[in-house]
């Protein structure tokens, strides 16, 4: 089969669940057996998302290949259940950093080299090629904004180019908001009308439209919306709000989307499909046991909003094994600044079945987490530290255990007379010449299992292999040291010697990885490291 492309596009405002759409519709033809790829187009200058504040912009996921993406990819790498690569993501910055670095090749032979074509060209070879390296059948593909900016003109027309050449492989999606103003209590369908019109001015017509509201599209608003937007009825999908994400891709399939999808793009659906997915989003709805679970760092302080975005991998890792284990996990989002000015309020840590430190960079709240961190220790308290937080642990037992009062990170203590945590001499050269972008270690790595260990029960597994986003390292020098006290290294990257999991003796769970697990938890794979915070949790 020629591979078919599915453009997923916004119209009204963003932050309407446009990536789940896209990850679901991937998911739909998954279910079929199709081989599903995913593409994110992010509108912005920024090279990667690896220079962005995560309260800005939202969690910074990384792939296999050590790409610093946005958080989208990391949706559809779990809808889809299948990794995702550098070429599977691509920005303003990028396409025009390509196409200038090219021109200076002299690849254009001479010519003069312009927005149009250039630009759209570079964004098609871009496409071609990720589907190409996944050999996807179906590719999804989301257009970043909405229709209307100016950011993303370059990028619609690529799909105009495109859709002009091979009319029966490519299909436009248009996710359109319908709000429903409190002050008429009725669903409104204009916005989507301009939306859809919008897009006309870019020589697109919507294939399908997705109407994203709080309740369900009645019928005079369908015919409505289709009359308006030159469509029929049918191709209008609706898309309420739904307890669960994962609910999504029956919600849609119930209204027959892939086969419009098949219809437009002459693709044959066979007779069967996998049930695997939606068997999933029943267990959701069907746990029962409570579980509380306290999320200590920075990067909250923006109020409930950004939250779930800021760590949503960590988020939906925790949910994932949750699931598998029957149970609903309540995430709790504590300042550890609060730890800092009210070293007492850490006590309240034991009304929780776990804590997790996520990642995190900088000084700002450290001597919180590390106080909460201790109280896991020494209360029994499940303990789970990602990147930072594997670091964190470390440096709380060498200043409370083996009493070197000034143990610390570089990153925070240039100075420090024990660093614990240190930094390699070509990191060093990194920051001090600010070389920051995509600079960091970046992406899968292998890693040694101890026999014997909790973790590598966990893992089943001698080798494993996990994704990295971090500068600092765990300090060969204190091995022997913090080893003695009973915290050890039990997964190493035989490779660099490179500490990469630590696990406490005789402690339920207290268990740090210098790498990013929530990465790689799928719903239909829980990760091994959070199933084991859950399964401590649930005990205690
Ligand atoms: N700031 C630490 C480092 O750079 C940890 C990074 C992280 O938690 N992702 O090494």
């Amino acid at each position: 089969m020629r591979t078919k492309y599915i453009f997923v596009i916004g119209g009204v405002l963003s932050g309407v669940g446009k990536g789940i759409t896209t990850a679901s519709i991937g998911r739909i033809f998954k279910n079929y057996g199709f081989n599903v790829s995913a593409i994110k187009i992010d509108p912005y200058i920024n090279v990667d998302a690896g220079t962005m504040n995560p309260v800005e912009h939202g969690e910074v996921f990384v792939t296999e290949d050590g790409d610093e993406t946005d958080q989208d990819m990391g949706n559809y790498e779990r809808f889809l259940d299948t990794d995702l690569f550098s070429t599977n993501y691509m920005t303003t910055g990028r396409v025009y950093q390509s196409v200038i670095e090219k021109e200076r090749s002299m690849f254009y032979k001479g010519h003069c080299v312009q927005v149009v074509p250039h630009i759209p060209f570079e964004v098609i070879e871009r496409i071609e090629t990720a589907a190409k390296k996944t050999k996807a059948e179906v590719m999804v593909i989301e257009i970043g904004g909405t229709v209307g900016e100016y950011e993303n003109i370059l990028y619609l027309e690529a799909a105009r180019m495109m859709k002009l050449d091979h009319p029966d492989d490519v299909a436009i999606v248009l996710v359109g908001y319908m709000p429903v103003p409190s002050h008429l209590g009725e669903m409104k369908t204009k916005p989507t009308q301009h939306a859809a019109r919008t897009l006309n001015n870019s020589g697109l017509q919507a294939d399908i439209i997705v109407a994203r509201g709080k309740y369900a599209l009645d019928k005079p608003r369908k015919e409505k919306l289709a009359l308006f937007c030159w469509m029929k009825p049918e191709n209008i999908v609706s898309a309420p709000d739904v307890e669960s994400i994962y609910e999504l891709p029956a919600v849609l399939e119930k209204q027959n989307i892939s086969k419009l999808l098949a219809k437009l793009l002459k693709i044959k659906l066979p007779e069967k499909k996998s049930t695997e997915w939606d068997k999933f989003a029943t267990k959701v709805s069907a746990v029962h046991k409570k579980l509380k679970i306290a999320v200590v760092g920075k990067y909250f302080a923006t109020g409930d909003f950004t939250l779930a975005d800021s760590y949503i991998s960590v988020i939906q890792a925790v949910k994932h094994a949750a699931i598998w284990n029957g149970a609903d996990a309540e995430m709790t989002w504590i300042d550890s600044e609060g730890f800092e000015k009210d070293p007492a309020s850490v006590k309240d840590l034991k009304n929780y079945d776990g804590l997790i430190v996520p990642g995190g960079f900088g000084t700002r709240g450290i001597e919180g987490i590390i106080n909460a961190i201790r109280f896991a220790r020494e209360n029994n308290v499940p303990y789970l530290g990602l990147c930072y937080g594997m670091q964190l642990a470390c440096i709380e037992l060498a200043r409370n255990v083996l009493g070197i009062k000034d143990a610390h990170t570089v990153e925070c203590d240039p100075g420090t007379k024990n660093p614990i945590i240190h930094i390699n001499p070509m990191q060093a050269k990194n920051v001090a010449s600010n070389r920051y972008g995509g600079t960091m270690r970046l992406g899968a790595y292998d890693c040694e299992l101890k026999k014997g260990s909790k973790v590598r029960a966990l893992y089943g597994s001698d080798h494993i292999s996990e994704r990295h986003r971090h500068r600092y390292e765990f300090n060969n020098d204190f091995r022997e040291q913090i080893e003695n006290a009973g915290l050890e290294f039990v997964g190493v990257n035989k490779e660099k010697n490179l500490m990469e999991v630590i696990e406490l003796k005789n402690h339920p769970y207290f268990v740090g990885s210098q790498f990013h697990p929530e990465f790689k938890s799928r719903p239909l794979h829980p990760h091994p490291l959070f199933v084991g915070l859950i399964k401590a949790g649930l005990k205690k």
